[in-house]
């Protein structure tokens, strides 16, 4: 029985796209591998944030809805992102934060890892999580039990490759019910139980590292979140290829889920359900990725759309805003 591999990205509601494009290109040194629309709303931005190739695991993602309200906190949200970072690297990213007016928050120590959690400009609370499975960069082992994460440090990055940001480390979920949701994750996806600590339940896949795990907090007198700006829209989850998606599709469904029907993002292949506590997932192939339709030279520079998109293109450039080079 195969299982998903690891977070393939998280996807979030920003405000403005500049202000986004200033902090995560800018200050966090992310390489923009892809600038293209919500497919669901053209006049949206979406844009991706990952490393020099936009590897599955390493991109964080935004719908920039400039005009919705602030997110209410609450069960049923992803309530945290966080980006692995290389041991012994917080002393420049504090620093750096610091530098350019980023709000950060107080050091912590969460299961043996060091971890600054800092809010970005729109409210996200992401944390920088030191890890020494970030020095892994080997090629990800296809099929049962491959979990690797490949990185590509990005030569433009204003963060010195040494300090790069290597990848989605993990999330957080706020539930009113722990168990609808552990018991899901173990048996339709294959989680296993990793620890306890302060309130938070670690959750991982394949031994938990690096991109294979979240944390999960039950708050039964919470009422329920509402996305927003600064929320967590999504937690998009790697399978292999097609036969890979359609067996966890199936699992999901078979454990009460009601999964959505492939759907062609067009650099990989998507299935969204509710986990049962109500976080909203996605299932993402590996392929064929975001070299399909741009040169890798020059990922990100144009506005890319989906095919179906393309007769929309001066109505849809009419439309978004435009995006300066990162300002910051
Ligand atoms: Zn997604």
């Amino acid at each position: 029985m195969q299982d998903v591999r690891g977070l393939h990205h998280v996807t979030a509601i920003a405000g403005p796209a500049q202000e986004n494009l200033d902090f995560y290109a800018g200050i966090l040194g992310m390489r923009l591998v892809k600038k293209s629309v919500n497919q669901d709303d053209p006049g949206t931005y979406h844009l991706f944030y990952a490393d020099a190739e936009g590897h599955p695991g390493t991109d964080l993602t935004f719908f920039p809805w400039a005009q919705m309200a602030p997110s209410r906190r609450g069960y049923g949200l992803s309530s945290e992102v966080s980006l692995t970072v290389p041991p012994g690297s917080l002393v420049f990213w504090a620093s750096r934060l610091q530098r350019y007016g980023a709000t950060i928050g107080t050091p912590e120590e969460r299961f043996g890892q060091h971890a600054l959690p800092i809010t970005d400009p729109h409210g996200l609370s992401v944390a920088l999580v030191e890890s020494n499975d970030s020095l892994a960069t080997a090629e990800p082992v296809q099929g049962e039990g491959g979990l690797g994460r490949t990185f590509t440090p990005w030569e433009e990055s204003p963060v010195p490759v040494e300090h790069q940001i290597r990848g989605l480390e993990s999330a957080r979920m706020v539930e009113r019910d722990l168990v609808v949701t552990s018991s899901f994750l173990t048996k339709a996806m294959g989680f296993a139980h990793l620890g306890t600590e302060n309130g938070w339940h670690r959750y991982g896949v394949g031994g938990g590292k690096s991109g294979s795990y979240v944390d999960l907090r039950e708050e039964p007198t919470m009422s329920r979140g509402a996305w927003g700006t600064g929320s967590i829209h999504h937690l998009a989850w790697r399978v292999d290829d097609e036969a890979h998606q359609l067996e966890m599709r199936k699992r999901v469904a078979e454990n009460g889920s009601r999964p959505t029907l492939v759907i062609d993002r067009f650099w990989f292949k998507s299935v969204y359900f509710p986990e049962p506590g109500g976080v909203l997932f996605e299932l993402a192939t590996e392929g064929p990725g975001f070299a399909v339709d741009e040169d890798r030279a020059h990922l990100g520079e144009s506005l890319v759309l989906p095919p179906w998109l393309e007769a929309d293109r001066a109505t849809i450039e009419g439309v978004l805003p435009k995006l300066a080079p990162p300002r910051y």
